[in-house]
C-alpha cells in the first residue's frame, strides 16, 4: 500500500496521456501552445508498466486525462491494455467529447463507465469564445448519448468573471432531470501563460451563493472519501451539483491523488513543480523495485498543502494544465 506523509491511503493515479488537444480553453492553454515533442511522451508500453506497478501498490483507481485523450494515437489500444490490469477497480476518463463520441461504445464495452466531461458554456459564442472552437455541437452529441447509458457522469464547468457566469444556472438546471453531477472549478493559473489571479471573484464561496440565490433549498450531500468537490442537491433535482474550490484549496487535506504528465514527471501535488522524471527513469533502466522505491521517497516529503507545493516551487505557476493533465 502507498501511503503519504499525512498518512492518507494513495489509491488514485491520474495519468495524462498527451498534452495535444483539438480546443484551446484559454483558461489553460494559449493558441500557439508548444506541445512536447512525440518522442519526450512516455510510450503507452511504459504507462503501463507504470499503471501495472502502482496497481500492484494498491492504486485501485485510474484517470486518464490529458490534453485530450481520444486524440493521441492508438488511445483504444492503450485502454484496451489498461482494463486489462488485474486488480484495477476503476478506470475514469475526462474529455472535453469533441472527438470522443466515436469511441464511446467500445470505451464502455472495455468497463468505464466514469465520465467527467468538460462543458462551459450551453451557449455556441461564449462556448466558441472560451474554448476557441466552434464545437459545442460534438459536445451536446456526446453527453446526450452518454445520458442514454447508466454512466456516472460529471460535468466539469471552470467558472470564469466577464465568460460564463450567465451559464452557472442553466448548467446546474441540467441536473434536474437528469442524474449527473455538474461540478463549477475555480479558476486556476494553469494557462500555459502564467497569467496570475490573485483576486480570483468566483470563488467556491460565490458560486454557492449564486446558485443558492436562485435555488435556496439545497441541502449539503455528504461527500465522498477523498473528495476535492463539495457537493450539494436543490431539492427536486435528480443529479447533483458540486463546487471544486481548486484555486483557493480548501481540500487539500483530503486529497491523496498523485500525478504522471504526458512527459512522465511525477506529482504529489497539482501545485508542485514534479518531483522527479518516470520516463527518464525507466530510459536509464530503473527495475521496478526502484521505481516504486522512487515514488515512496517522493510521497514520504509530500507538502502539506498546495499553497506549501506552491511555495517551494522555484518558478511560479505558469504551466499549461494540459501539460499536468487537470
Ligand atoms: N481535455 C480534457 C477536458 O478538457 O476535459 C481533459 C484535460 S483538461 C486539462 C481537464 C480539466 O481541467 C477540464 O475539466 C478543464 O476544464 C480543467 N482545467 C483546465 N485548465 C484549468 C484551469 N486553468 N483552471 C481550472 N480548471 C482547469
Ligand atoms: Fe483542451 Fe481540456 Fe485544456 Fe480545454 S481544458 S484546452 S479541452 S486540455
Amino acid at each position: 500500500m502507498l501511503i503519504d506523509r499525512h498518512n492518507r491511503e494513495v489509491n488514485y493515479l491520474r495519468l495524462s496521456v498527451t498534452d495535444k488537444c483539438n480546443l484551446r480553453c484559454s483558461y489553460c492553454m494559449p493558441e500557439n501552445m508548444k506541445f512536447v515533442p512525440r518522442k519526450e511522451l512516455l510510450t503507452y508500453e511504459e504507462m503501463i508498466r507504470i499503471s501495472r506497478l502502482l496497481v500492484n501498490e494498491g492504486v485501485t483507481k485510474i484517470r486518464i486525462t490529458g490534453g485530450e485523450p481520444y486524440i493521441r494515437k492508438d488511445f483504444m489500444s492503450f485502454l484496451s491494455a489498461l482494463s486489462e490490469l488485474p486488480k484495477l477497480e476503476k478506470i475514469a476518463i475526462t474529455t472535453n467529447g469533441v472527438s470522443t463520441l466515436p469511441h464511446l461504445e467500445e470505451t464502455i464495452s472495455l468497463g468505464v463507465n466514469s465520465f467527467n466531461l468538460s462543458l462551459d458554456s450551453l451557449d455556441r459564442e461564449r462556448f466558441l469564445q472560451i474554448t476557441r472552437r466552434d464545437a459545442l455541437d460534438q459536445v451536446m452529441a456526446c453527453l446526450h448519448e452518454m445520458l442514454r447509458y447508466n454512466l456516472d457522469i460529471r460535468l466539469n464547468c471552470v467558472v470564469m468573471q466577464d465568460r460564463n457566469i450567465d451559464d452557472i444556472i442553466p448548467m446546474v438546471e441540467l441536473a434536474k432531470d437528469q442524474n449527473i453531477s455538474v461540478r463549477f472549478i475555480e479558476e486556476m493559473p494553469f494557462n500555459g501563460h502564467g497569467e496570475y489571479y490573485p483576486n480570483l471573484v468566483w470563488n467556491h464561496q460565490k458560486i454557492l451563493d449564486h446558485i443558492t440565490e436562485k435555488y435556496p433549498d439545497i441541502e449539503k450531500l455528504n461527500d465522498p472519501p477523498y473528495s476535492t468537490s463539495k457537493n450539494y442537491r436543490i431539492n427536486g433535482f435528480a443529479g447533483s451539483f458540486g463546487i471544486i474550490a481548486a484555486y483557493t484549496r480548501t481540500f487539500c487535506g483530503s486529497c491523496n491523488r498523485i500525478r504522471i504528465t504526458p512527459e512522465g514527471t511525477f506529482k504529489t501535488c497539482l501545485y508542485d513543480q514534479g518531483i522527479f522524471n518516470l520516463k527518464t527513469f525507466m530510459r536509464q533502466g530503473a527495475t521496478d523495485e526502484q521505481i516504486i522505491t522512487a515514488i515512496k521517497e517522493a510521497l514520504a516529503h509530500k507538502a502539506v498543502n498546495g499553497k506549501m507545493a506552491e511555495s517551494n516551487r522555484s518558478k511560479n505557476v505558469f504551466e499549461s494544465m494540459s501539460t499536468i493533465g487537470g
